[in-house]
């Protein structure tokens, strides 16, 4: 059994400052922000936005005040940290964070603050809707006491680039948007990126591109990956032709068979319904899962690789067949997801960019 029998998640910070660039490259002249909602989609907010910071980005978003108050600890003063989900003037006390108007109440309580206006134009979650994007358009004085540094809206389909959807959200936008004018804008998150000349602005809002999931489904991923989630091999074990293993016996060997179990499971967030339906890799090749994935414990087949043993290390995300996308398309999720439930138990490692 391998020393320390913790999990290691390795993030790899110059693969994201690298995918940040090319998505600078390709939405010039706009700007690229960095999205870090969610702890960094799971990889470590505090750490992904300093190698960001490092490279020149200097627009950051989060969902939640608490988010963006961390955010402003670990970058100090100068970048602009954006709050999507909002917050109460007064609450971000003196980390100067900028919030994100999603109502016409929200434009009042923020009037004379620096903040950035949300316009929704085809999500129908947050940002204020057409009837009040009406009333603010015929309120000049409320305008007025507006200090904004963006006007922002959302793509519901930006993944699907022939969804008409898209056009439809981009005109709407620059429609409402123009009663702020010379307010610069915010449109594209990572698969906007993709859809063209017409979709850029002068700010992006990427968030799962810089992390290496794919944002053009369907097609190859331009982006690197940035993760390898290396999980130790607790225990080898030989069993007979007709055996089952784990819970609900759900699977039976055929043949004598050689089973590694590996220190992780779905409290890491490794989900149970990639049981049966994943593989893992080591050495460049794939390594099936067998039975059940359990709370803590995950086995695999390892009857053909006499060169796996109890001191081997499995790359259980992020190797070759298991990608987060791979393993999303496996079990009908997306990618996001997969990041986002990578659990607190494996130590977090990061390689300078
Ligand atoms: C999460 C989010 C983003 C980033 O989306 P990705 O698809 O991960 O690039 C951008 N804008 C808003 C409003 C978001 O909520």
């Amino acid at each position: 059994m391998a020393t320390d029998p913790r999990g290691r998640l390795i993030v790899d910070l110059g693969a994201i400052v690298a995918n940040w660039r090319d998505l600078c490259a390709l939405h010039a002249p706009g700007k690229v922000a960095g999205v870090v909602k969610a702890d960094g989609y799971g990889l470590g907010a505090g750490p992904v936005a300093q190698a960001l910071r490092a490279a020149g980005c200097d627009s950051f978003f989060v969902a939640h005040l608490q988010e963006g108050m961390a955010l402003r600890d670990a970058l100090g003063p100068g970048p602009m940290i954006a709050v999507l989900n909002g917050f109460r003037p007064g609450d971000d006390e003196d980390a100067h964070l900028t919030p994100v108007l999603n109502t016409l109440g929200d434009v009042r309580d923020h009037r004379g603050r620096r903040a950035i206006l949300h316009l929704d134009t085809g999500m129908a979650r947050l940002g204020l809707d057409a009837r009040e994007q009406a009333a603010l358009a015929e309120d000049a004085s409320l305008r007025a006491s507006l200090d904004l540094a963006y006007v922002m809206t959302h793509l519901a389909c930006a993944d699907e680039p022939a969804h008409a959807l898209n056009d439809t959200q981009r005109a709407r936008f620059t429609q409402a948007a123009a009663m702020c004018p010379g307010v610069p804008r915010s449109l594209a998150n990572s698969s906007g990126l993709f859809l063209g000349a017409g979709f850029v602005s002068d700010l992006a809002r990427p968030g799962c591109a810089l992390y290496g999931v794919n944002p053009t489904p369907g097609a190859p991923n331009p982006m690197r990956q940035v993760l390898r989630l290396e999980i130790p091999v607790l225990q080898i074990r030989d069993i007979g032709a007709g055996e089952t293993i784990g819970y609900s016996a759900t699977w039976r060997s055929s043949r004598p068979s050689r089973i590694a179990t590996i220190a992780a499971g779905y409290a890491d967030g490794y989900l149970r319904s990639l049981s049966g339906r994943a593989s893992a890799d080591h050495g460049g090749r794939p390594v099936p899962l067998v039975g059940r994935v359990s709370m803590d414990l995950i086995t695999l087949d390892v009857t053909d690789r006499p060169e796996i043993t109890d001191a081997s290390h499995i790359t259980l995300i992020g190797g070759s067949g298991c990608t987060p996308d791979d393993l999303a398309s496996a079990c009908g999720t997306i990618g996001y997801e997969i990041l986002t439930s990578l659990g607190a138990r494996y130590v977090r490692v990061y390689t300078p960019a």
